[in-house]
């Protein structure tokens, strides 16, 4: 999510790398990164935030292209910067006295939660050890901190398997007979360090570096190497973050969470970031470091327990809270730290929230005259209102609760289990619903959590990296399970005396934290008030009309329930798709003379009559446009395969020659319309003009259905659309077609209904020759989805299915053509038919009704090149509503976030 900065960005001295966080302020993301630009903000506001500074972003984009190799001179900068740090806090860096600590943060402009690297402790060997705990007087702290060191330096720079550590972690655990970390007294920690030092040697051959300088120069390294790593590129291709953006790095002294009972380290949402309600909402634990909280390590405390246990502190921090809500004009996520009872700040961000969060925080914050109506659109993510619009459990069901965890991330869920990331990607990606089932997720499992339908974890706390990711990509989670026994050797999931194997099906609901068994009937969701608020904001500072496409009563009506002011794409092919009328329409393309075929088209006719009328009833008076019938015959038709099978078996049987004998007939009518390229071939306007009679069927369908809703009292506003025109000549042809039937029904109703007939605008030709074509078209409807298929000359489920992955990787294309539209191509072709159309026809309505029609960056394009309308399925048309709004307002939605 972004919305304009405070102030105008700095760009600040091109060739300053490095900034000490009181050099800094906020509005310096692009340089310093989301988290060092925060730091300098907190600092520059008199905050708590122990001392630092931030290597610039371009330093790691240089590292990176001089293929890892740290700038000329910047190590001597960093050298004195530290210096500063040493002067600052009266400590030195690797000094056997007074030693300073710091950690090696990473931080890019876009925060990408646990994606890159961090070291903490940094700057610790034997020596400085003695010196800490002959300090802090407490030996046991200085060794846990070592042990911390070692095995996370071990991990990110070294490259070692954090559970390499972690099993001689459990080990010395074991043979202690304790079961958590902080239980380990100081006579284990003394045994321990010496094994975790004997585990780096093992795997990598190579004592661990005790220089302090050489520790750093490996973290900082570590950081820029870990912009490319798998996770990160992953993460970065999901959110729409450029590649070549670069993490900053921050180095900050060190300030200890886990120095005895009064000290701890949490994390901390202004509101809650499920649902918005004001008031603080994290959890902490006491005596430990940052990442115990996030990883999982224990399950930590809810923060109002803080209140109980310190109210001083919980004072601070919610005062702390206030203070950058407003300052922000927005809800923080606040990482902080208690050392010995003193309040330490260490990082906050833009909370990552729920739609249905957002909502309530955008409305209330409107209220509060923190924000304007214009901003509270700005805020909110016109994709993520989907989220609102999934289905979830039905109340009345009585699903079989098998146990209960956090709600960390609301929606329903249903899917199969997987155990694995890899295999929720394999199969979530073909389609497949599949619920990712962890212990704990972390960074690696990015690429599993984005093809599951829901996460569910036994271990971890509302902040922790399934929660925190869920919540930002929209799918439900329920973390922190503490009855499931996970056996990952065996593929199994234990709760209590029931065992669930991988392909078992669970629902998840993460607006309750239930682990469901089986399957719960859906139901449609319930829209929050704060909807219908913003919404109306969004229709009143928007240009662009949003219509829907729906081909049923139902359709339409879930349309106009959520906002659509008419349908811009009624395809009247799927009404024949249904069973019933599929014989029907059969019957009519394989006849082979003029009267069963019109047999067949009175049989239609009423079914048709009966649609339209429900449609047109539907919708009021708003306009409804219908497409004449589109696609090739054959696809009415059964295919040659399934006619040979079927004659096979008939034959084989010597039963039935009748039916034997129509099959042949089928099989070689069916074969005689074969096309070598039926999306090139007879469909379209093109079906019209040589089987004039479908076409007079559908319009007096049409308009007997709109004389009777007239006659029942209603308005109504039909408009007629012929498809895949390409010269102005099919269009009169088709035009003249449906004057004849409509007249003629009109007078004959003794009616004067006013109707509109216009032309899809779908293949090139039409584009470049729209000047003429307007002169007989009320309105065009681009319909991008042809349009991208001939402009490429791309088939769709081909390229889908063949090449589109490929050039999506290799960032031929940066984005599926299909799905965002293509604007100086098949843009070009659009801007191009307006232009024209508009030269000979001023009053011409422009819309579009491809699938784009509901995705935010094509609707800006439309709003742009000055359309009138959108159309999307239903339950887009919240977020077209929205994104118009935005468009109007003069978002970019690219590079969007
Ligand atoms: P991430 O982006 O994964 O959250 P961070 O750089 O924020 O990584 O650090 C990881 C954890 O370490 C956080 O909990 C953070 O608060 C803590 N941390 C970072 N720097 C310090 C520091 N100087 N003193 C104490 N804790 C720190
Ligand atoms: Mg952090
Ligand atoms: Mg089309």
């Amino acid at each position: 999510m972004s919305w304009p900065s405070l102030v105008t960005p700095k760009t600040g001295d091109p060739n300053k790398r490095l900034y000490r966080f009181d050099e800094g302020d906020a509005t310096m993301r692009d340089i310093l990164g989301g988290k060092g630009a925060n730091l300098a903000e907190m600092t520059r506001l008199g905050l708590p935030v122990p001392p630092g500074f931030t290597i610039a972003t371009s330093v790691c984009q240089t590292y990176l292209e001089l293929g890892q190799q740290l700038p000329v001179g910047l190590w001597e900068e960093i050298l004195s910067y530290l210096a500063q740090l040493e002067q600052q806090t009266g400590r030195a860096f690797g000094d056997a006295k007074r030693p300073l600590l710091v950690s090696v943060r990473s931080g890019a402009r876009f925060s990408m939660p646990g994606m890159m690297d961090t070291v903490l402790n940094l700057g610790l060997n034997h020596e400085t050890v003695a010196a800490m705990a002959a300090q802090s007087g407490d030996r046991r702290f200085a060794l846990d901190v070592f042990r911390r060191f070692i095995a996370m330096y071990g991990n990110v720079v070294m490259g070692i398997a954090a559970q390499a550590f972690e099993t001689v972690l459990n080990q010395c655990k074991h043979e202690r007979g304790v079961s958590f970390d902080h239980e380990l007294g100081v006579d284990a920690f003394e045994a321990l360090i010496p094994r975790f030092l004997a585990v780096v040697v093992r795997e990598r051959r190579c004592g661990f570096p005790l220089d302090p300088m050489v520790q750093l120069r490996g973290a900082i390294e570590a950081v820029f190497k870990s912009w490319n790593t798998q996770r990160a590129k992953t993460y970065r291709a999901y959110h729409r973050i450029a590649e070549d953006l670069g993490t900053a790095v921050n180095i900050q002294v060190m300030v200890f969470g886990n120095m005895g009972p009064d000290s701890g380290t949490g994390v901390a949402f202004t509101r809650n970031p499920s649902t918005g309600e004001p008031g603080l909402y994290g959890e902490y634990l006491l005596n430990a470091q940052g990442e115990d909280v996030v990883a999982g390590v224990r399950t930590p405390h809810p923060i109002c327990e803080l209140q109980t246990a310190f109210p001083e502190l919980f004072t601070r921090l919610n005062a702390l809270a206030k203070t950058l809500e407003t300052h922000y004009r927005d809800v923080q996520d606040l990482e902080f730290t208690i050392e010995q009872g003193t309040l330490y700040l260490l990082q906050t961000r833009s909370a990552k929230r729920t739609a249905q969060a957002a909502l309530r925080i955008a409305t209330d914050f409107v209220d509060q005259g923190l924000i304007d109506q214009k901003d509270a659109l700005l805020r909110i993510d016109p994709q993520s209102l989907n989220q609102l619009l999934h289905r979830r459990l039905d109340p009345q069901a009585q699903p079989l609760v098998v146990a209960r965890g956090l709600a960390a991330s609301p929606g329903a869920a249903t899917g199969v289990i997987v155990f694995s990331a890899n295999e929720a990607q394999k199969r979530g990606s073909k389609g497949e619903k599949v619920i990712l089932v962890r212990e704990e997720t972390c960074p690696d499992d990015i690429h599993g959590m984005i093809h599951a339908q829901g996460v569910l974890t036994s271990r971890g706390g509302m902040t922790s990296h399934a929660a925190v990711v869920a919540r930002g990509m929209g799918i439900p989670c329920v973390a922190g399970c503490d009855a499931l026994e996970l056996d990952l050797m065996a593929d199994t999931l234990r709760i209590g005396e029931r065992v669930w194997r991988a392909d078992d099906v669970l629902t998840l609901n993460g607006s309750t934290g239930e682990v469901i068994d089986g399957t719960v009937g859906l139901v449609d969701p319930i829209l929050p008030p704060e909807f219908e608020r913003l919404m109306a904001w969004a229709d009143q500072h928007s240009r662009l009309q949003v219509r829907s496409n729906a081909d049923t009563p139902q359709d339409a009506q879930r349309a106009l329930e959520l906002g659509a002011k008419g349908i811009g794409l009624c395809r009247t092919e799927h009404m024949f798709m249904s069973e019933s009328r599929l014989g029907v329409m059969r019957e009519l393309i394989l006849a082979d003379d003029q009267k069963t075929r019109d047999a067949a088209l009175q049989r239609l006719l009423p079914m048709q009559r009966q649609d339209f009328y429900e449609i047109f009833k539907v919708m009021r008076g708003l306009p409804v446009t219908i497409r004449l019938l589109d696609p090739p015959l054959h696809e009415f038709l059964p295919s040659i395969g399934e006619l040979h099978a079927e004659i096979g078996d008939l034959s084989a049987s010597g039963k039935n020659p009748l039916r034997l004998a129509s099959l042949h007939a089928a099989l070689e009518t069916v074969t005689r319309m074969q096309e070598l390229n039926p999306m090139m071939g007879l469909r379209g306007c093109r079906l019209g003009l040589l089987h004039p009679e479908i076409n007079a069927m559908q319009v007096r369908a049409i308009f007997e259905a709109a004389c009777d809703v007239v006659r029942d009292g209603m308005a109504v506003r039909p408009e007629i659309m012929i498809p895949l025109v390409a010269h102005v000549n099919e269009l009169i042809a088709v035009k003249r077609q449906i004057q004849a039937v409509a007249q003629a029904i009109l007078s004959e109703a003794g009616l004067d209904i006013p109707y509109e007939t216009g032309t899809m605008i779908e293949v090139p030709r039409a584009a470049l020759t729209a000047d003429a074509i307007a002169r007989e078209a009320a309105f065009f409807s681009f319909g991008t989805n042809d349009l991208t298929q001939m402009t490429f000359g791309f088939s769709r489920d081909d390229a889908e299915r063949h090449f589109l992955g490929c050039y999506l990787q290799n960032h031929i294309l940066q984005d599926n053509p299909f799905e965002v539209l293509d604007q100086d191509g098949v843009g070009m072709f659009m801007r191009m038919a307006c232009e024209l159309g508009r030269s000979t026809r001023a009053t011409l309505q422009l819309g579009i009704c491809g699938e784009h029609g509901g995705e935010p960056r094509s609707i800006a394009f439309a709003h742009a090149i000055g359309l009138d309308y959108v159309s999307c399925s239903p339950y887009r048309v919240p977020i077209a509503r929205l994104a118009a709004a935005r468009a109007a307002l003069g978002t970019l939605e690219e590079g969007d976030r």
